[in-house]
């Protein structure tokens, strides 16, 4: 066996390896977990209500239903590179479909969009050469260029949080995006419907969320959550 052959039977050997763990996890679940949730599953097996919907990064770091400590059923989840929302009408894409069917067909009451540290998509848009060779993925974050212009014109250079603040002000784009989304807008000016934004640590399990009242993120911790939502002008009796 050549070196080239090695190299290349070691990449099967991990891919096949990588295979072997989700398939051997899918197993265990259904012979040691799904016995005792049978009766939830049975529950949802013909309808959902989710508590909220929930977009975030496609990043393997971060599990929504860990971090919230949801159950099958509970969240209605969107995920894509840089939890991006495109404008209404730019895109008739997952994320405008997904939100249109969670808000008009499932009510949902909360969306939550979650972006998180170390984010790629965001070092991406800081550094877009590294996107050269993708240019579906430099395309997407296009709706993330807005963000990078608020911390360009307002941040100093030599900001050593630049990724953090960009990672800010990326949801708070995201969320203005989501507004513009007519089932959502309808929603929120009858106060039927509550957005949030959220930034996720990986590292320490923080989660900051957006308040739009006084523009800054603030820490969920005990206390009354950060609202993003904006004032509803036609709140339902
Ligand atoms: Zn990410």
């Amino acid at each position: 066996m050549d070196k080239q052959e090695q190299q290349n039977s070691s990449v099967t050997e991990s891919a096949e390896d990588a295979l072997r763990h989700i398939v051997e996890g899918f197993r265990r679940f259904r012979r040691d977990v799904f016995p005792q949730q049978q009766a939830l599953f049975k529950k949802l097996a013909h309808a959902q209500a989710p508590r909220a919907m929930f977009i975030t990064c496609a990043d393997s770091r971060i599990v929504p239903d860990l971090i919230t400590q949801s159950d099958p059923g509970d969240l209605f989840v969107t995920r894509n590179v840089g939890n991006v929302v495109p404008p209404y009408g730019q895109m008739m894409g997952g994320v405008s479909t997904a939100i249109e069917y969670a808000v008009m067909a499932l009510g949902v009451h909360h969306i939550i969009v979650c972006g998180h540290s170390d984010c790629g998509a965001m070092k991406a848009v800081l550094d877009p050469q590294t996107l050269e060779r993708m240019p579906t993925v430099k395309a997407w974050l296009r709706h993330a260029e807005v963000a990078k212009t608020v911390v360009a014109e307002n941040c100093g250079c030599a900001d050593h949080n630049t990724l953090e603040i960009l990672t800010e002000e990326n949801v708070v784009a995201q969320l203005d995006h989501l507004r513009t989304h007519p089932a959502v807008a309808a929603r929120l000016a009858s106060g039927q419907l509550f957005i949030h934004g959220w930034v996720y640590d990986i590292e320490t399990c923080a989660i900051r969320a957006y308040d739009a009242e006084t523009g800054e993120f603030r820490a969920i911790d005990e206390g009354p959550l950060p609202m993003a939502t904006p004032r509803a002008r036609y709140p339902q009796g």
